[in-house]
């Protein structure tokens, strides 16, 4: 039988309960348990599909299609877990399919209410990840911080499910802040003490404290919060902030939470360091070798979160090239206007990544047109290949006013176009291509070259596609398209020859690639850049 790890937040949002969630995947991998983490969203959003990455950061993207909440890319980046639609629940989800079943009669005539309908259908969700994939541990991340509202369901539904479960079976780790207040020099307890205090309320007595600090916890404060918040001295666990995200699971491990998790929940296991991990990705990180400067050409730039794995998959390249990748964001909007070139001063690689609407589109193609010419490293992702496409069709084929129907319904070019189903989508959520799709890799190309087979399975989210009709002629003058899926003859790569490496995907290789693996285009894009000289 499965056992539960449910983790929650207080005090502040923006703790890091994801990071720590998939940390402690990392860290019960390590040994040598099977894991699966599951977040749960307390919004109303079915899934986060159709919010704006403003709001919510970036759409993160299961195999299985589902558009989920971006900690999911932490979970699968620090696990060997591939997760799924079910490992995401929002609220949103949950009151659909309460309310579909209340239409349909399935509650035989009884009031339907929050408790226990929503707080059930909750706890089955849960219940449904340990069972489908036969894990000893499920580590559930509560979304939000306790005292909001809209969690409440979902903590009422942890609290039960942990007194059916028994001990043993279920454990609570609460994820806080310890404020360090400077005009007295002092690390601040109470804050903690209130939260915990108000998870007691709901009636969850949280087992281990896992403390955001910027400074080392002194002993007698470990003791305060023990006794305060009624736990072990040994649960107080620091949790101090570490220069990359990878660090924490031996952050913690020096902490002993593993095994501390472990005896909790009666499980015994070989004790394992983290070694390889550290070894290969910690070291790195700290002390690279060489170094690069990619310009990421996007829209959302102010916000970290809204290319997040894209981010992270740059870094894992960079872990595999023994090289620190600087990213230098560039608001494609301020590459429509004035002087340009500019902004790629010192820069050895140009990526343009995913997006919808119109706003920047013209400052992309600016940008991909000037990694051609200049035969600047460069990587096109979902729109970046598009763009990549409309920009080739334009100034070398010719036809100049070629475009996306995206942006220009009646272009005469439309070198990007919607395939016959799409056009008949009114709904917006989840009506995308979304999900794993096949592709087949030509050869003596630089996709074969990276990923050194020719069938693979990449996860993509979009609407449109490359046209065919544009193929033979865009072919004869130079395009290779080096990536094809087979079952409907769609374009999935494309290259540019005789270029030192130019590369668009129609998929999102980022959503599969991991600090101690890199995904092989990303990988082979920082080393193509790190073959430049800046000038
Ligand atoms: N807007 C484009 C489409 O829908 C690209 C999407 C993306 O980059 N994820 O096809």
């Amino acid at each position: 039988m499965s056992k539960f790890i449910f983790v929650t937040g207080g005090v502040v949002s923006s703790l890091g309960k994801g990071i720590a969630s998939a940390s402690i995947g990392k860290l019960l991998e390590t040994r040598g348990l099977k894991v699966s983490v599951l977040k749960c969203d307390p919004y109303l959003n079915v899934d986060p599909g159709t919010m704006n990455p403003y709001q919510h950061g970036e759409v993160y993207v299961t195999d299985d299609g589902a558009e989920t909440d971006l900690d999911l890319g932490h979970y699968e980046r620090f696990t060997n877990g591939v997760f799924s639609k079910d490992n995401n629940i929002t609220a949103g989800k949950i009151y659909y399919s309460v309310i579909s079943k209340e239409r349909k009669g399935d509650y035989l005539g009884k009031t339907v209410q929050i408790i226990p309908h929503i707080t059930d259908e909750i706890k089955a969700g849960i219940r449904k990840v340990a069972k489908n994939n036969d894990v000893d541990v499920v580590i559930v991340e509560i979304g939000g911080t306790v005292g909001d509202i809209e969690s409440l369901p979902f903590l009422e539904a942890i609290r039960q499910l942990r007194w059916e479960m028994g001990e043993h079976y279920a454990l609570n780790i609460h994820v806080t802040l310890l404020p360090y207040i400077k005009s007295c020099g002092e690390q601040k307890t109470k804050p903690t003490q209130h939260s915990v205090g108000t998870l007691r309320e709901i009636g969850i007595q949280p087992d281990i404290l896992l403390c955001r600090t910027e400074r080392p916890i002194l002993a007698e404060q470990r003791e305060k919060i023990a006794l305060f918040c009624n736990v072990d001295v040994e649960a107080v666990i620091e949790a101090a902030d570490v220069k990359s995200i990878y660090e924490c699971p031996s952050a913690f491990k020096k902490e002993h939470l593993d095994t501390l998790i472990l005896k909790k929940l009666n499980i015994k296991a070989p004790d394992r360091d983290l070694k390889s991990w550290e070894d290969y990705v910690v070291k790195r990180l700290r002390r690279p070798k060489h170094e690069v400067n990619i310009a990421v050409v996007g829209k959302y730039i102010l916000l970290p979160d809204a290319y997040k794995s894209i981010y992270e998959a740059m870094i894992h390249g960079g872990i595999a090239n023994d090289a620190r990748v600087n990213i230098i964001k560039i608001d494609a909007e301020d590459l429509e206007k004035g002087k340009f070139e500019k902004n790629f001063k010192d820069v050895q690689g140009i990526l343009v990544p995913g997006g919808f609407g119109n706003r920047g589109i013209e400052g992309k193609i600016r940008a991909i047109r000037y990694a051609r010419e200049k035969d600047i490293p460069f990587f096109g992702i979902c729109l970046g290949m598009q763009l990549a496409a409309v920009e080739f069709a334009r100034t070398v084929c010719g036809h100049k006013t070629a475009n996306s129907t995206e942006f220009d319904r009646n272009t005469p070019d439309p070198v990007i176009s919607l395939l016959e189903e799409q056009k008949q989508v009114t709904n917006l959520g989840a009506t995308m291509r979304l999900g794993a799709y096949p592709c087949r890799i030509e050869k003596d190309t630089r996709a074969f070259t990276a990923y050194r087979k020719e069938d693979i399975l990449e996860r993509h989210r979009h609407r449109y596609e490359f046209n065919n009709q544009y193929r033979e002629a865009m072919l004869s003058k130079g395009l290779v398209i080096s990536g094809v899926n087979l079952n409907a003859n769609l374009a999935e790569i494309i290259e540019v020859k005789g270029h030192r490496w130019f590369l668009g995907c129609q998929f999102h290789p980022e959503f599969r690639s991991k600090p101690d693996k890199a995904h092989p285009l990303f990988r082979d894009f920082i080393a193509a850049a790190l073959g430049v000289h800046s000038g």
